[in-house]
């Protein structure tokens, strides 16, 4: 049983070639809709292609295009054993209106496991090495297995993320990144959910404006920042996942 943090795995490095392919890919795409990005993603890369949701606005808003234009590819959530029961309650209410399964992957060791391990939760500690054992290292395990992994994240939401492309090369996990919703804003977000009727975690009509673990997170003022409440009062802001190690 290993709780060493942050080991730096060796990654596949793409050549120049490759990166110049994804680089006119991306800005070719920069025009194109959520739908057409995704469409573009499965004729090109399923069924080695996946996605990660953590069951925020954005993903669910994916998984319901995803259920119309290729419901077969494979989408998981990382189950840290720390979500609310909301957000496993919403991929209950996902799989029934869509009939998408998410998988959850979870850590080789159990909540009871792993704070025995560490002579309890590190949550509020050391965070930081708990995102990286309960997320990072099991996103590193299931990305193994694929070319290409979407996710749901978008410019607007924090410094970090002002510059995602549509396309990219992911030098954390060594792979292909597409960020469908990249270009677009939140309200877009909502007005589509809404719309549409899709579903979405209730915490949100409660003041929690990003959800992500329960230790982790609390609802905000309105008028703060979208990420304030993850990780509040200290200097993190991610949990290691979107973040690109130099
Ligand atoms: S968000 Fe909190 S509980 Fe969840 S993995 Fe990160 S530090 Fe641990």
């Amino acid at each position: 049983m290993s709780t060493a943090p942050f080991k730096r795995v060796a990654v596949r490095q793409p050549s120049p070639e490759e990166l110049e392919a994804i680089r006119r890919d991306s800005l070719t795409l920069e025009a194109a809709t959520p739908e057409e990005i995704l469409a573009w993603a499965v004729e090109k890369y399923f069924p080695k292609l996946t996605m990660a949701t953590a069951f925020g606005p954005e993903g669910c808003l994916i998984l319901s295009m995803i259920a119309k234009i290729e419901p077969r590819i494979y989408v998981f959530n990382l189950d840290t054993g720390y979500q609310f029961r909301e957000t496993l309650e919403l991929r209950d209410r996902i799989a029934e209106k869509y009939g998408l399964e998410v998988d959850l992957q979870r850590p080789e060791l159990s909540v009871a496991q792993f704070e025995a391990a560490n002579s309890g939760p590190i949550y509020e500690r050391d965070p930081d090495r708990c995102c990286f054992q309960r997320r990072v290292v099991v996103l590193r395990r299931v990305l193994k297995d694929f070319d290409v992994w979407m996710s749901a994240i978008r410019r607007d939401q924090n410094s970090n993320r002002a510059d995602t492309p549509i396309v990219g090369w992911d030098k954390k996990f060594g792979l292909l990144k597409i960020s469908p919703l990249a270009n677009w804003t939140k309200k877009d977000v909502w007005s589509r959910i809404t719309s549409e009727g899709i579903p979405y975690n209730p915490l949100h009509d409660r003041g929690y404006l990003s959800v992500g673990c329960r230790p982790c997170t609390v609802a905000v003022m309105a008028g703060e920042d979208e990420r304030a409440g993850r990780w509040s009062g200290t200097a993190k802001t991610e949990c290691g996942l979107h973040v690109q190690d130099d």
